[in-house]
């Protein structure tokens, strides 16, 4: 069953060297193509063990990876790819072990941005940890594949008219900031053979209005000195991220009603006319977000593309939330389940529903009481946000009598109990 190369699906596999490495990303790239050619197995998301009789690769490769749930076949046909339905898009790439560089002002005050070199290793594995249903991560992603691509292929934006703003807006904790970061590591890797150098600058849209509001401007033009040095080097790709964006509005409305200076009007304007003036760099990418859809200024939705609502998790997410907490308690040895077993896999959202449906005689009632209780206790989390949800585990865990002895259904009955609480204190 021979598909024309046209009708497969392409699927990027990323792959990490290891730190030590100093082997060319060409070669990496050969050697993985080929071995990924010899193999004849279905791809499915997640890792692909690294060969231990291919040398080179067990020497250099720290983890190859499928990501195949980008693709809408994938995720029709269960997130499973026969393998001769696939064109594998290998990206090869190293980890930035660098941190943040936080920029500190003459003054010694500590500034309002951050950098980072991407990919950076304090993202990994963000993108695959942030769950939404609804196709939202892949949707940013195209976005921004497409906006790169027309922008590299020179489309005149007289003719056709896009840039490259995304505005993420949403209650807090739903994770919108940490999918700006991830967004942008993601595509530092999917496009490092076109821009081998990628950096992400975070703003804080807050601390620009300092409290000297005279600093604010000259902070401004700092920050926006510093991207336009890094945008004119062509092989860099450049991420924006301007958190809380709904500050801007809020200091032009304070100083239109006499209550600031009015130098924050200046502020927000020049942040603005900044903006306009790196829309016209071909690799830039502004990333922002806001808490309050309402206040954001109206001047800045305008200006943004694309803008997607970030609402509280759904019972799905939930679930998945919780069950990627539960699985990794389970890995390190923190709960334990029926077996004493680390490596219970425990089911997705879909599966799980449909074993309680139509129940599974192998599984083992135990099993099946473990995939109750998470969907119960995704049940009784409605209302909580991503944050939240995260923390969930560790204060339920703090709340234990016996913490060093605690098997996971009981732990999922303390989390409830844990998450009733968190809620009657909101
Ligand atoms: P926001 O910017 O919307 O306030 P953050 O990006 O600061 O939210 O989110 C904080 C943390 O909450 C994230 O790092 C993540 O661990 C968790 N989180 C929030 N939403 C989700 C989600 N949908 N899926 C998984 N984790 C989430």
């Amino acid at each position: 069953q021979h598909l024309l190369p046209e009708d497969k699906v392409l699927v990027p596999v990323e792959v990490t060297l290891k730190p030590s490495s100093t082997a060319k990303i060409e070669d990496v790239r050969s050697a993985v193509e080929g071995m990924l050619e010899k193999r004849s197995l279905s791809y499915i998301d997640g890792p692909i063990p690294v060969p231990l009789d291919e040398a080179f690769l067990a020497d250099n490769v720290q983890r190859i990876c499928v990501c195949g749930c980008d693709s809408d076949e994938g995720r029709h046909n269960d997130n499973v790819l026969l393998f001769w339905q696939v064109k594998p898009i290998v990206h090869v790439f190293q980890l930035s072990e660098e941190g943040p560089c936080e920029d500190i002002s003459s003054d010694g005050q500590s500034s309002s941005f951050n950098e980072w070199i991407l990919p950076a290793k304090e993202f990994d594995g963000m993108w695959e940890s942030l769950i939404y249903e609804s196709g939202l991560k892949q949707r940013l992603l195209r976005y921004a594949a497409s906006a790169l691509l027309f922008t590299e292929k020179g489309v005149d934006p007289f003719l056709v008219s896009w840039n490259r703003i995304i505005l993420l807006h949403g209650p807090p904790g739903t994770g919108k900031t940490s999918l700006c970061k991830a967004l942008a590591q993601k595509l530092a890797i999917r496009f490092n053979s076109r821009y081998p150098q990628s950096q992400l600058i975070e703003v804080n849209a807050h601390s620009l209005f300092s409290k000297w509001f005279s600093e604010s401007g000259k902070l401004v033009a700092k920050l926006f000195q510093k991207i336009q040095e890094m945008v004119e080097e062509e092989s860099n790709l450049v991420f924006v991220l301007i958190d809380e964006v709904e500050s801007l509005a809020a200091a032009r409305k304070a100083a239109l009603s006499g209550s600031e200076p009015s130098d924050s009007i200046r502020v927000v304007n020049a942040l603005l006319t900044q903006m306009d003036k790196l829309k016209s760099s071909p690799n830039v990418i502004i990333l922002t977000t806001s808490n309050i859809t309402a206040a954001i200024d109206i001047a800045f939705v305008d200006r943004a593309d694309i803008k997607a609502y970030v609402g509280p998790p759904t019972l799905q997410a939930r679930y998945e939330i919780l069950r990627s907490c539960l699985q990794e308690l389970i890995r390190t040895g923190i709960l334990t389940t029926f077996q004493d077993c680390k490596n219970i896999m425990l089911p997705n959202y879909a599966c799980a529903k449909e074993r309680l449906n139509a129940p599974d005689l192998r599984e083992g009632a135990a099993f099946m009481q473990l995939c109750k209780h998470l969907l119960e206790t995704a049940e009784a989390c409605e209302g909580m946000s991503g944050r939240s949800l995260r923390k969930l585990p560790f204060l339920a865990h703090a709340a234990l009598s016996n913490p060093f002895d605690c098997n996971a259904i009981k732990f999922l009955c303390t989390m409830v109990e844990t998450a009733k609480r968190e809620r009657s204190e909101l």
